[in-house]
């Protein structure tokens, strides 16, 4: 149950009388000035009903589901990610190397995407590496050049936070802040990012199911999110012939019964870059909203996921290909 809260209302006396008719405040939920707004009642201490509940002083609404995300239930299938409607519309791209590797590599990525009407410029500054010895990104220095190399080029920003240490510094120069595949189960860092009041890009974890990573998007909500985009990046199966399975089925699950806003990742979701193309295709007209795709002008240098890589000077006929003018695709 959501109970939310006229402009005059005393939060502390309706939190009073919620308690006393033996409810359970799960979460109290602020505006951006930091004013209680809502509170979000336990759906399993039903002491009262919701017309009770709407009846008490200050209470402007009552919200009952039967849903165990009622955040993302409601937030609905379009919003807006510093000033780009992502579910509406033309496909939103999101491109950029796997790791952000130097300035000077953000920067001519930044200008080629750019110019291809590309408005999210993605890039790891920490890197969550299988390997202790594989490079971990370059950290907070890696972050100022991509603001630099994304504002010089008209672009957004998304890069991920992989620990609560970096997501004060991630959330200063992010538009969009990443939370990786293998921290969609790190309930402590998705309150932390929530609590910095930006859009978050959602990965799915590996081996989550759809409730999981719904959950993990209504953690992010409640702590404050101004918006949660789930983004299907594949999932571990038994057949290795490509990198992980890309689980379309559960893009049009979001997309079309959830009707929750979805990104997805065929690179990592196929780790080869000769398949984004049909699988590209394939996701958007599975109700994706648009595509992640990792970029880089010299994939066999990559210092991380290299074979996945579409060379910087392809990526505009791949988006062609993908979603041609038009309808809303690439210049
Ligand atoms: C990434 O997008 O940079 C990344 C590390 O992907 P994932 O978390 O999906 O493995
Ligand atoms: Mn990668």
């Amino acid at each position: 149950m959501i109970v939310s809260l006229t402009e005059k209302a005393n939060p502390e006396q309706v939190r009073q009388k919620l308690v006393a008719r033996g409810l359970w405040i799960d979460t109290v939920l602020r505006d951006a000035a930091g004013n209680v707004r809502q509170f979000s009642i336990a759906p399993y201490s039903s002491a009262a009903t919701a017309d009770e509940v709407a009846a008490i002083e200050g209470v402007a609404s009552v919200t009952t589901s039967r849903s165990d995300h009622p955040l993302v239930d409601r937030q609905g299938p379009v919003v807006n990610v510093a000033g780009v409607t992502l579910g509406e519309g033309a496909p939103a791209w999101m491109c950029g190397p796997c790791s952000v590797e130097s300035e000077d590599q953000v920067k001519r990525s930044a200008a080629t995407l750019g110019a291809l009407g590309v408005a999210f410029l993605r890039g790891g500054a920490f890197k969550p590496r299988t390997s202790p010895y594989a490079f971990q990104g370059h950290g907070r220095v890696a972050l100022g050049w991509m603001r630099k190399a994304a504002d010089a080029a008209g672009m957004r920003v998304v890069t991920e936070a992989l620990s609560e240490t970096d997501v004060e510094a991630v959330a200063e120069h992010a538009d969009m802040m990443q939370v990786g595949s293998r921290n969609m189960h790190n309930y402590a860092l998705l309150k932390a990012i929530g609590a910095t009041k930006k859009p978050v890009l959602l990965k799915r974890g590996m081996a989550a199911t759809v409730e999981e990573w719904l959950l993990a998007g209504e953690y992010l909500l409640a702590s404050g999110a101004a918006s949660v985009v789930f983004c299907e990046r594949g999932i571990r199966s038994f057949d290795d012939a490509t990198r992980n399975l890309l689980d379309l089925g559960a893009v049009a699950l979001l997309a079309h019964v959830y009707r929750a806003p979805v990104i997805v990742d065929p690179s990592h979701g196929t780790g080869r870059r000769d398949l984004l193309l049909p699988l590209g295709r394939a996701a958007l007209a599975a109700g994706a909203a648009g595509l992640m795709i990792e970029t880089h002008d010299s994939p066999g240098e990559a210092k991380s996921d290299g074979p996945q890589a579409v060379l910087l000077d392809q990526i505009g006929a791949l988006l062609r290909g993908l979603a041609p003018r038009p309808e809303g695709g690439p210049r």
